[in-house]
């Protein structure tokens, strides 16, 4: 049987029409402004018309005026570039900075590309340990912890630390600042992962004293991705934005060129919203505290700091694992039993533990989302 090749084609996103709650993908929706721009600037390369040789230096399209002056003000830090995503950001750091035997320290609750990144830059790996089941808390006196082990067991502190702020898993925030602090007393550098935070919640990378800051676009600027942001520190310019020795407009670290199309269009279209929407992060931080108690009045628990400052929020909820050991769909009954009500974003077969996020959802979609766990559980008593 030949491929039918036609099936490619005008595949219908069923999932368009829909609540969502995916984590993933509440701070990523498109604003009207970046959905234009997608259209407008969706054939490849879009943007090269006039570029002489530096993504970061175009000046028509505005790329430079947003890399160069709107972007390391908005992330309180010298240099920006523009990236494919959180993960390339944090490789390039770690790529320049890796040396033969070279450690890492990071947070359990790091992303899995964090560890990735690490492993691609031939890092060797250490974590700090979370308080487990129920806070899953990282003590910051912990990296100093990890720091003199590192060094007594090789000689030599890591040559980088990096701290994810929050964690994707439990949406954890943890005191920054004194984490910072115990980096500048060993002088091991600090990134920070703010994946979850640039975009949504007010970052400031000097005030936190990180040197590196990445965040992601597709996950927390309303852009169309991949695509990240990368702050480097003046001290680390040269070092992360190393030339080619053949090329010398191209930075070796970005391979010479990161988003070189339609996604960055999207970014830079939102960019205004973004910044307006990350003056009402305490209005989301309430929303997210609000929605949490209600599902915890139904029985629910939720996991990681409470009361909880993100609204990426982890739960564990044993009545809903009860319900699936007995329904007819087994544990798919709560993806079905959402699904019906055009709920979606709690990964199907989940029951036990899931995450969800509250961000940008207006107050009666989080009371309907509300109101729709209480019928399912009541359905099944
Ligand atoms: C989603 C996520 C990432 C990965 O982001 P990309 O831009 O897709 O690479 C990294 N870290 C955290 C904490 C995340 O939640």
């Amino acid at each position: 049987m030949p491929l039918d090749l036609r099936k490619f084609q005008g595949v219908k996103r069923n999932t368009l029409n829909t609540i969502n709650i995916d984590p993933l993908q509440t701070g990523g929706k498109l604003t009207p402004e970046a959905r234009a721009a997608l259209i407008q600037w969706g054939d490849g390369y879009s943007v090269c018309d006039f570029c002489h040789g530096a993504l970061d230096e175009i000046k028509t399209p505005p790329i430079y005026d947003f890399v160069h002056e709107a972007l390391p003000e908005f992330l309180g830090i010298e240099h920006v570039r523009i990236t494919n995503g959180a993960r390339e950001g944090m490789f390039a750091v770690m790529h320049a900075l890796s040396q033969e035997g070279g450690w890492i320290v990071l947070d359990e609750n790091a992303h899995y590309s964090s560890f990735i990144a690490a492993e691609r830059a031939g890092l060797n790996i250490k974590t700090v340990p979370n308080s487990d089941h129920p806070d899953y808390r990282i003590d910051p006196d912990d990296y100093a912890k990890a720091f003199e082990e590192v060094k007594k067991d090789t000689g030599k502190l890591p040559v980088l630390a990096l701290l994810t702020y929050p964690d994707g898993n439990y949406g954890n925030i943890v005191d920054t600042r004194h984490v910072s602090k115990i980096c500048r007393e060993y002088s091991v550098p600090l990134l920070l992962n703010g994946a979850y935070a640039i975009g949504r919640m007010p970052v400031n990378a000097k005030d936190i004293g990180a040197d590196f800051i990445v965040g992601s676009g597709h996950k927390s600027m309303a852009s169309s991705g991949p695509i990240g942001v990368l702050g480097v520190k003046d001290e680390y310019k040269d070092v992360i934005f190393r030339r080619s020795e053949h090329f010398e407009k191209k930075e070796v670290e970005m391979l010479g060129c990161t988003a070189r199309g339609a996604t960055i269009m999207t970014m830079m279209a939102s960019f205004p919203s973004v910044v307006e929407r990350v003056k009402r992060w305490s209005e989301e931080v309430r929303k997210a505290q609000e929605f949490s108690a209600q599902l915890e009045k139904l029985g629910l628990k939720q996991l990681g700091d409470k009361p909880h400052q993100h609204d990426l929020l982890f739960f564990e909820a044993q009545n809903l694992y009860e319900i699936s050991q007995k329904a007819k769909d087994g544990r798919y009954f709560l993806y079905n039993e959402l699904k019906s009500r055009k709920i979606h974003g709690i990964k199907p077969g989940l029951t036990k533990f899931f995450k969800l996020s509250t961000f940008g959802l207006p107050k009666e979609e989080l009371r309907y989302v509300v109101d729709a766990f209480a019928d399912i559980i009541k359905k099944y008593q």
